[in-house]
């Protein structure tokens, strides 16, 4: 899952982008209100964390002009602006949360995570062959048994499945799951496919991570 962050106060936006990447987060940051709206309207993200009181451009304006193209995508504002009104103006302009500063990074990971929840029609337990994947639970099964993960094996192998059957581009891969100032041409991608590959032991029966050559990577069953 990808995390746009709009916040100019530098030390805590660094803090929050660390915080969330620990948390298998792919994460950007905008410290510049302008730049947040046109990287929010990439629709690259599942959840907008929007600062109030920005240069350029306030999380107010660019939730209200976010809100014209996407009615979906969560925003949650980070702001010291706590007086009653100015939180129900909040919600009135699109934001789904609004979280005061000072807050514990605890409580925002748990409203993010409230956020993303999966939506009724929507699956927490994803399948591939007899590989179990469950984004509440954080656990990946093989068969019955537990298969432990790093947190970027388990977002590399969410985001695949997630797209289970289409392939997928290596450079979308780094962007959902690293970030856009990754590298794109390391070789991080195949030495985590491999990683993966050995975990679950994949035999050729069970060949659910195939490579797409030249272009990526496509999680299938056989
Ligand atoms: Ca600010």
């Amino acid at each position: 899952m990808r995390i746009l962050i709009v916040e100019d106060e530098h030390g805590i936006a660094t803090f929050l982008k660390q915080g969330l990447e620990e948390e298998s987060f792919a994460v950007d940051v905008a410290e510049e209100g302008k730049m947040g709206l046109q990287l929010a309207l990439s629709g690259e993200y599942d959840l907008l964390l929007l600062d109030w009181m920005l240069p350029g451009l306030s999380g107010i304006e660019i939730c209200r002009q976010f809100r014209k193209e996407d009615s979906e995508t969560p925003i949650i504002f980070l702001t010291a602006k706590d007086t009653l009104d100015e939180t129900i103006f909040g919600l009135q302009t699109g934001a789904n949360d609004y979280i005061k500063k000072p807050f514990h990074f605890e409580e925002l990971l748990e409203r993010i995570k409230v956020q993303l929840r999966p939506k009724s029609g929507d699956h927490a337990i994803f399948t591939l062959g007899n590989i179990t994947l469950n984004t509440t639970t954080h656990q990946v099964f093989k068969l019955n048994e537990e298969v432990n993960l790093t947190l970027k094996e388990f977002a590399l192998l969410e985001y695949l499945i997630r797209n289970k059957g289409t392939v997928c581009r290596r450079s979308r891969i780094i962007e959902s799951v690293w970030d856009i100032h990754f590298d794109y041409n390391t070789g991080v991608i195949d030495v985590y496919i491999n990683a993966l590959r050995k975990k679950f032991m994949l035999t050729e029966e069970e060949n659910y991570i195939q490579t797409v050559r030249g272009v990526g990577y496509i999680a299938k069953e056989v």
